[in-house]
């Protein structure tokens, strides 16, 4: 298959997420909560997240890992460095 590859490093921008609606992140919104919820991790500006995470979350967008990713940094919950063999700066 074509297309972009999955990130290897997810380090979710929650004020970002926080930012946008939730008819688009929902989803993603609700993960990252449980997942903060699990750990007792409430005050951080961001959060890590599996690569296992990942593949869970594409399911449930219906994308593969790859389109995910790239749908999560054209939102700016991920930072474009997330795509794995981009070079920033
Ligand atoms: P668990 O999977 O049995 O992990 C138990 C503890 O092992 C975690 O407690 C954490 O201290 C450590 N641990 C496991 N994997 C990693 C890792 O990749 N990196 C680091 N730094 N530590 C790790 P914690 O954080 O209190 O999490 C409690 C439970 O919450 C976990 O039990 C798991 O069931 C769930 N959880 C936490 N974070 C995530 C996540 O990002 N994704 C998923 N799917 N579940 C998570
Ligand atoms: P890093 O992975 O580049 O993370 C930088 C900072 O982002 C962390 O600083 C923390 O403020 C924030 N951060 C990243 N992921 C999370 C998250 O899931 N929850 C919260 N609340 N904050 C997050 P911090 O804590 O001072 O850590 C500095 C560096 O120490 C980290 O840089 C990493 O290299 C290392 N480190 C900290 N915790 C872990 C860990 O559980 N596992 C591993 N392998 N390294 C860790
Ligand atoms: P990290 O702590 O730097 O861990 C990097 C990778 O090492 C993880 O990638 C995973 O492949 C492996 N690893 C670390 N600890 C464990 C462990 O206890 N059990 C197993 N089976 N593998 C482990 P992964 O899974 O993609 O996680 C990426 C980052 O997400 C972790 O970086 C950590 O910052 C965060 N994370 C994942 N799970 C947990 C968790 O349960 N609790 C906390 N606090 N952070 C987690």
């Amino acid at each position: 298959p074509s297309g972009s590859e999955p990130a290897t490093k997810i380090v979710i921008n929650l004020e970002r997420l926080q930012q946008l609606p939730a008819d688009k992140v929902g989803p993603l919104a609700r993960y990252a909560a449980a997942i903060q919820s699990q750990r007792g991790d409430y005050n951080g500006k961001v959060l890590s997240i599996r690569a296992e995470d990942l593949r869970s979350l594409a399911i449930i967008y219906d994308m593969s890992p790859g389109e995910l990713t790239d749908q999560l940094i054209d939102w700016g919950v991920l930072p474009p460095e997330a795509r794995p063999g981009q070079h920033v700066g």
